[in-house]
């Protein structure tokens, strides 16, 4: 996903030498921090327009340069670049520090500079009132999140300053203080139930989230764990907020890497959950749970996690009968995670419970005695209505369950292999495991087959959901409410998991064509999660995967501003004589037009004169910057 967002164009460009430098190979140009000698020069440079040459070897450089000093923000043209710097720095953010890039006082790079674009987009009379978006992308443990979550709070902050209409309606003024404080409150209950530790990121998102922000006649949608952010604006008035998921990675709960963990929630859950009820949920003497192994945990940072989850649930409306519900349901899916399962020693096909050391409902299963009556008929009755349902079911995924068909790893492969055939982006492992192969825009991928069709079918056995239906915990009924059981039904096509993900991201672009974008290209500087650390090769790497080099030479090419001549003369034909017609034409269908020339000719000039009240500063060389 973010890989189909981050569209940078081709990487061919000369290769000039910065005045004073020598041209040097990649992963050579760079220092760490307690080598500063070579780098204060570069620090100075806030925009990387200004590099002469922009080759990623000064790229590199320049960004190793102000990591260094804790400038950790960047712009590349029309791109921030934000490189994680793994320790507080304070003196970035906060409320004086918005009203800075609120006011325009304040105007070095920053993700709230970002924010501002976007919220003056929206006010000012000029611009173009499309709506907005920020694409917020870079590698896991990057720090997007953490930049979606500054975004979030300059919008809501500077949205809540804004408005007049407010002061003259205390009502709305509440209702707005109110959203904000909801939308905040959201994110420690989001992370907790969909954040884990991993190798990577011991805050990793583990879904994609869309956050509607919802401004008076207009809208702002923004989804940081996708890496996206849509914002509609035509006002700043905050009236209202919707957060949509997807792809959670469910298989979590059951299965994780070496060294990983699972949601957060589980571990708050173990530590910071109040005794009385802990008793009851979670019973002394209760073995510790596979699910989630506490060791190398915070146990004080979960508990303190724990007390900000419970009360941003309340804060948010959800009732005392429902958290309790929803403690219940984690603690008995921490008891399900020590449930071993064997295969039958009689039946090969059939799995039963190892050791029956578990929170274990269970369905009667077929019967045969040796006098049997009218309880055996009813049961044996209901296992075979099951058993038929299960049979119909399953065939039928088999049909519409396009990788179904094989059905195993090995057939699998030898289907994509012919469906492969003269593809070059996609090709086969030939060692090991069967596995296929795609060349992504960062770099080529490898992919296992093996469970792969059970995951892509992300069916939940209609027996299970029968079964579970028949609960009397409510809140478990109303997870597994009527909807779940309809998208289930017989003869109900059943979407996989890959079709949903592509009508999504679909849908998805569809949104993002008709905005107006910006980017945030967010980079690690080490593999470790360390402060004060810059890998020049790991940097490299992600820089080059984004095309950054090119997309800076681009950069100083075009204009600052874009638009087609439609929209240039909605803003500005009051300053023509002539008759402003054309503003139906695009810039694109224009200029290759001949015979049209001179009724456009007016327009060019307008568009360029208007180019000039807005110049992007001037290309310096570094030196003659710094001396400014
Ligand atoms: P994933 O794709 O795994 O969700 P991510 O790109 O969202 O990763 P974050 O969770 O935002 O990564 O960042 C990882 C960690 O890096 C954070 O938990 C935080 O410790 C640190 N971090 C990120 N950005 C900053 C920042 N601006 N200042 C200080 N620390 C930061
Ligand atoms: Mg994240």
């Amino acid at each position: 996903m973010i890989a189909l967002l981050m569209s940078t164009g081709a990487r061919a460009f000369a290769g000039f030498i910065l005045p004073g430098s020598r041209p040097r190979s990649s992963g050579n140009v760079s220092r760490g921090c307690n080598d500063k000698e070579s780098l204060p020069s570069h620090s100075a440079i806030d925009d990387l327009i200004y590099l002469t040459p922009t080759s990623s070897d000064q790229v590199l450089l320049c960004l190793n340069a102000r990591y260094c000093q804790d400038e950790i923000y960047t712009r590349a043209g029309s791109t921030l670049v934000s490189v994680n710097p793994f320790k507080g720095l304070p003196r970035l953010y906060g409320t004086t520090v918005m009203d800075e890039y609120h006011t325009g006082t304040a105007t070095s790079p920053h993700v709230y500079q970002v924010a501002q674009q976007v919220f003056s987009c929206m006010t000012s009379p000029l611009d173009d009132i499309r709506n907005q978006s920020i694409i917020v992308s870079g590698e896991s443990g990057a720090g997007k999140t953490v930049a979606a979550k500054h975004l979030i709070k300059y919008l809501v902050t500077v949205a809540d300053k804004k408005q007049p209409s407010r002061e003259s309606s205390p009502s709305l003024r509440g209702m707005g203080t109110k959203i904000e404080q909801r939308i905040l409150d959201s994110n420690p209950i989001l992370e907790a139930f969909g954040n884990a530790c991993t190798l990577r990121n011991e805050n990793s998102s583990r879904f994609g989230k869309y956050i509607e922000l919802q401004f008076s006649g207009c809208v702002t949608l923004l989804s940081p764990e996708a890496t996206l952010q849509r914002c509609y604006f035509s006002d700043s008035d905050l009236l209202g907020a919707s957060i949509q998921t997807y792809l959670l990675e469910k298989t979590r709960v059951a299965y994780q890497a070496e060294g990983e963990g699972t949601f957060h929630v589980f571990y708050q859950l173990l530590s910071g959950f109040p005794v009385e009820l802990r008793d009851v949920l979670i019973p002394k003497g209760s073995p510790t749970f596979n699910a989630a192994p506490t060791h190398n945990r915070n146990k004080e940072q979960d508990a303190a996690k724990w007390r900000e989850t419970y009360k941003a649930l309340m804060e948010i409306g959800v009732s005392e009968e429902q958290r309790l519900g929803l403690f219940q349901i984690l603690a008995a899916i921490l008891h399900l995670g020590n449930v071993d399962l064997c295969h039958d020693p009689e039946d090969e096909d059939v799995c039963v419970i190892d050791e029956q050391t578990s929170g274990i409902l269970d369905i009667y299963g077929f019967e045969s005695f040796d006098s049997n009556s009218l309880e055996q008929l009813c049961i044996n009755y209901a296992n075979e209505r099951l058993q038929q349902h299960f049979v119909r079911h399953f065939l039928k995924d088999l049909q519409e369950c396009q990788l179904n068909r094989a059905s195993d790893p090995e057939n699998l492969q030898s289907r994509i292999s012919h469906t492969l055939l003269g593809n070059r982006y996609l090709g086969l492992s030939r060692k090991g495991a069967p596995a296929f192969i795609v060349k992504h825009y960062a770099q080529s991928v490898t992919y296992d087959l093996e469970g792969m069709i059970d995951k892509n079918k992300d069916n939940i056995p209609v027996e299970l959901i029968d079964l579970l239906q028949e609960s009397n915990h409510s809140f478990l009924v109303l997870l597994f409410s009527q909807d779940v059981v309809l998208s289930h039904a017989p003869g109900k096509k059943q979407t996989v998991v890959l079709s949903k993900f592509k009508a999504s991201l679909d849908s998805l672009m569809t949104s993002l064509s008709a905005t107006h974008p910006h980017y945030i290209r967010c980079i690690k500087p080490n593999s470790a999660s360390k402060p004060v650390h810059f890998d020049p090769k790991y940097v490299m790497q992600q820089l080059t995967a984004c095309g950054i080099a090119e997309a800076v030479e681009i950069s100083k090419k075009a204009f600052p501003a874009r638009m087609s001549y439609a929209e240039f003369l909605q803003n500005f034909s009051l300053l023509l004589n002539s008759d402003p017609t054309p503003a139906a034409k695009t810039r694109s269908e224009v200029i290759p037009n001949k015979e049209n020339e001179e009724v456009y000719e007016p327009l060019e000039l307008l568009y360029q004169r208007q180019i000039q009240l807005t110049p992007r500063r001037k290309s310096l060389a570094p030196r003659q910057k710094l001396r400014r």
